[in-house]
């Protein structure tokens, strides 16, 4: 991996039109059209031809577990209570090592699928935090409460939480810190008005599962008196604008108007929704016209066994289609967005698009094959018939993290992957 330079990319499409992009100090410092970017003699850049390639932004993955990775296929055809109950048996034999290799190998998935962001949800964090910056995109690392009631345990999340947090403080790398909390069944009152509370004192962000099932809905109300879970955690002061609440996938009217008034980001990660049968119907152009910020997220790969956001873009936008029984639903623009610049506002990063200014995340992606012969629009043979190993070269932040589909350590992630997949055999 080259360090941040000042890099030229020639003869590359930029919403159609063939320019030149000019990134230095890893920003997109100039566009312009093709040619009209000179290059001072000796000045120190890396002019590489793209050949008519197209510039796509860098993926946001909203919500994802990279450090799961590793347990794809693990639980196939179970319902959804029997897949966490195994899920959380599964992840008391991992270690931070076994995090470490298996975020290794979500990035090194991530950056051959264009994301350039991702934010996580995961434990051992600093492993995480770790493997993905040596890998050159950027993560947000949560620190996750989950104290299943137990007072223990949540005075010990709290001492960690602070700790990290401090810890943060003296990251210079690209990693962004923020609070999680598991749900509102795995984890106290108590905790959730803790968690929320040194988030806001410390202006981070949130990072929550929200109504996922019918089930978390149904165990709420009864619970709560009779409130949903998005109502209940309202109640609490808990929704603002800091809050990324994942799923967001059984709600009511009211619930969709408390998203939109509190302007929470909403999370839709469709494939892990279909493949746990949680549900389909994702009231998107709801949340949206409410005010809620929608983006997308993968989900972690025990579920959704991929982390591929072109997949999420595609099987999300078929799926508004269908049950709504119209085709407008999710145009193309909107599901790019979902996808790119909404989740970058959610992380409040200056990321998200081809613009002079924004973070040089860039996807270079090749049109020459058959998924792009054709008169249509780019976009739409880019998410509905090209595959992600389309995507020829990676940008994060300035820096090639994939050149023409080769990332530097491949074989060495697979290799050491491969020997702490045992402690979950
Ligand atoms: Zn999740």
């Amino acid at each position: 991996m080259n360090e941040t330079g000042t890099i030229l990319l020639k003869n590359i499409r930029v919403d159609e039109r063939l320019s030149d992009i000019l990134i230095s100090r890893g920003l997109i410092s100039s566009i312009r059209p093709a040619g009209e970017i000179d290059v001072p003699a000796g000045a120190s850049i890396e002019t590489v031809d793209c050949g008519g390639k197209t510039a796509v932004p860098g993926f946001v993955n909203m919500h994802t577990h990279a450090g799961m990775a590793l347990m794809r296929g693990i639980q196939e055809d179970v319902v959804f209570d029997r897949w966490l109950e195994n899920i959380w048996k599964i992840e008391s034999r991992i270690d931070a090592d076994f995090v470490y290799w298996s975020t290794k190998v979500a990035a090194l998935e991530m950056i051959r699928t264009g994301t350039t962001t991702f934010n996580d949800q995961y434990w051992f964090s600093p492993a995480a935090r770790r493997a993905t910056v040596e890998m050159g995109i950027r993560p947000v690392i949560s620190y996750v409460v989950l104290d299943q009631g137990n007072p223990e345990e949540a005075a010990r999340q709290r001492e960690q939480c602070q700790q990290m947090y401090e810890e943060s403080l003296s990251w210079n790398d690209q990693a962004i810190f923020e609070v999680a909390f598991h749900a509102v069944y795995s984890v106290s009152e108590a905790m959730i008005l803790w968690a929320t509370e040194f988030a806001r004192k410390h202006n981070l962000l949130l990072h929550i599962h929200l109504s996922e099932t019918t089930g978390e809905v149904e165990n709420c109300q009864a619970a709560h008196g009779g409130l949903s879970p998005v109502e209940y955690l309202d109640s609490l002061g808990v929704l603002d604008e800091r809050v990324i609440a994942a799923h967001t996938l059984w709600l009511s009217e009211n619930d969709i108007r408390i998203l939109g008034e509190r302007k929470v980001n909403c999370v839709h990660n469709i494939n892990s929704n279909l493949k746990i049968a949680s549900g389909y119907h994702f009231h998107y152009n709801e949340l949206r016209d409410a005010g809620a910020n929608v983006c997308l997220g993968t989900d972690g790969c025990a579920s959704s066994n991929n982390l591929d956001m072109l997949e999420a873009m595609k099987t999300s936008a078929l799926l508004q289609k269908a049950w709504r029984w119209d085709p407008k639903a999710m145009p193309l623009d909107e599901l790019l967005a979902t996808a790119t610049r909404n989740g970058a506002k959610a992380l409040r990063i200056n990321a998200g698009e081809i613009a002079e200014g924004k973070e040089a995340d860039i996807l270079v992606v090749d049109t020459d094959n058959t998924f792009f012969l054709s008169p249509g629009p780019f976009l739409g043979n880019f998410i509905y018939s090209a595959h992600s190993d389309c995507i020829d070269s990676v940008i994060s932040g300035g820096r090639f993290v994939m050149r023409n589909r080769h990332v530097d350590g491949e074989k060495e992630i697979l290799a050491e992957a491969r020997k702490v997949l045992k402690q979950i055999i």
